[in-house]
């Protein structure tokens, strides 16, 4: 395994990439993707998710129906489900390729 950055102990135990949930080996102590393309996924959904969130701010300061903080934290919680969700997704597709390819070996 390559030792790069610090705090890095030689068992330094996989990571799970906030995009696709697959694990990887940090070389980086704050990377916190697996690869670019995730790394670009990722963040282009949080440019999206910033304008749904300021939308949703200024549609509240139009209206003002109920709590902002309640509405925004349904819009967050709901963000966060979707994540685990691809994530648990991701994974699941990963765990059938590896099984097809045990399987054909
Ligand atoms: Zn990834």
């Amino acid at each position: 395994m390559t030792q790069r950055g610090h705090n890095r102990g030689p068992e330094a135990p996989p990571a799970e990439c906030l995009e696709c949930g697959g694990d990887y080996t940090r070389v980086r102590h704050d990377q916190n993707f697996c690869s670019d393309f995730c790394r670009k996924s990722w963040n282009a959904r949080r440019k999206e998710r910033g304008l749904a969130i300021f939308d949703a701010a200024y549609d509240w300061i139009a209206n003002r129906r109920g709590s902002a903080l309640t509405m925004l934290s349904r819009l967050l919680r709901q963000m966060a489900r979707e994540d685990r969700e691809r994530r648990a997704a991701n994974k699941a597709a990963a765990d059938r390729v590896k099984a097809a390819k045990l399987a054909g070996d």
